[in-house]
């Protein structure tokens, strides 16, 4: 029997399931609701193929550092407000789409499934626009790329660092002039049956809500805020206190993919040819001549073709060339999130407590609220800024 990569360290990046030429593997969600690859012996011949796609087993080789991290920060404000940092994506594949070009990227669908899908309009991009924390399934989209990339196509696919490693696996090199990879900083991602566990919670036994929530949004884009809220009768609503709560168990790294422990794609080196994340504290070292209210871009190229592409979006951006000392401050680009002790715990806890108990377990117990309320004492008093 073929063995894939163990499971503590699976991405669930899709390349084995691509690849297979017998359909033998499928992604069936684990205990966590994690997409894992699962082999049908009875259809496998043992070929391999999915052992050689695999970018664990073979990992793929990282480019050298950035000369010089940019910040950016589109100039139309109505993209801006609808992108998570300063709109770097979307300046990149209005390029890519002007060239006759096509865009793979994550969208949440209506039921609030987080999947990839192929844009080839710049009106379809609002999809893809806005990061969505919960991990995406790739479905089939690492064969369509081949066949655009066969039909002669420009391709813009963007993902998780693991997504592009297992495109370029699949693919097997990264050396196709038309095909452009981006990837994201990434802190970690859950899986959308977490997400889907809490959106149920929050909508159904509770009538502060209406029973079919739409739209949500993980992120306040006006003010680069972490507040996520949904659309209810036309209004954006925003979820404050214990109706945050799976964005703070995201943010403070319960709700993981056991291998984004230990990330390998979490250094300034990374595998695609441009990186795109938030330049949390831009202007903090040196003075940024433009507005990064709503949002500010780190960008990295990381390859020549990914400078190029960078030459051509600079029309439509504010942009500056900046120091690497200043982006200390984002430290998925530096080292993976630390497994939380009580990472179990708080999995068990959102698939079986109401969402108020969850809150009160993870960020309202009696040494937390005593550490809030001297931080005040001490702000109040001028010892603690
Ligand atoms: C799970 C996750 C964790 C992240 N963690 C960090 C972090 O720790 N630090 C940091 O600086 N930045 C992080 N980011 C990146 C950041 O939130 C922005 O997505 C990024 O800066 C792009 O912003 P933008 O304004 O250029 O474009 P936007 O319009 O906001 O771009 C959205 C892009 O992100 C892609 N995307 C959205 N959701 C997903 C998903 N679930 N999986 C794969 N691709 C997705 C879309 O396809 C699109 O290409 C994370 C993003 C995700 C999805």
């Amino acid at each position: 029997m073929v063995e894939l990569c163990s499971a503590e360290k699976c991405t669930g990046c899709g390349a084995c399931y691509n690849c297979c030429p017998r359909e033998a593997i499928s992604m069936q969600e684990d205990g966590e609701k994690f997409l894992r690859p699962v082999i049908d012996a009875n259809l496998c011949v043992e070929c391999r193929l999915c052992q050689r796609a695999c970018p664990v087993i073979n990992p793929i080789p990282k480019h050298d550092k950035a000369d010089r991290p940019i910040a950016l920060v589109h100039k139309d404000r109505k993209i801006l407000l609808e992108s998570t940092s300063g709109g770097a994506f979307s300046l990149m594949a209005c390029w890519i789409i002007d060239r006759g070009g096509v865009i793979y990227g994550a969208m949440m669908t209506d039921a609030f499934d987080v999947c990839h899908v192929r844009v080839s309009r710049k009106e379809e991009l609002a999809v893809l626009r806005g990061s969505k924390y919960a991990q995406s399934n790739t479905n089939s989209t690492f064969r369509q790329v081949k066949t655009d990339l066969e039909d002669g196509k420009y391709v813009l696919y963007t993902g998780t660092p693991c997504q592009i490693a297992g495109l370029i696996r699949f693919l097997g090199c990264a050396d196709f002039e038309r095909l452009y990879t981006v990837d994201l900083v990434c802190h970690g991602t859950p899986s959308v049956g977490m997400f889907k566990i809490y959106l149920e919670k929050l909508a159904v036994p509770r009538s502060k809500y209406p029973p079919h929530i739409r739209n949500f949004r993980f992120r306040q884009t006006e003010n680069w805020g972490l507040d996520p809220s949904f659309e209810h009768a036309g209004r954006r609503i925003l979820c404050e206190n214990e109706d945050r709560v799976y964005l703070l168990l995201f943010l403070s790294g319960r709700l993981h993919r056991p291998c984004c422990y230990s990330c390998q794609y979490t250094s300034p080196e990374r595998v695609s040819d441009v990186t795109i994340a938030d330049f949390w504290g831009i202007g903090t070292r040196r003075e940024f001549p433009y507005d990064v209210k709503n949002g500010c871009s780190l960008v990295l190229t990381n390859t020549e073709k990914g400078q190029d592409l960078f030459k051509n979006i600079t029309v439509d951006a504010d942009f500056d060339y900046r120091d690497w000392n200043e982006t200390r401050g984002n430290h998925q680009l530096y080292a993976p999130s630390i497994r939380p002790k009580d990472r179990e715990k708080a999995i068990e806890s959102l698939f079986n407590d109401p969402i108020e108990r969850v809150y009160a377990k993870f960020f309202n117990t009696p040494i937390i609220r005593i550490k809030k309320i001297v931080g005040k004492i001490l702000k109040i008093i001028g010892i603690w800024k």
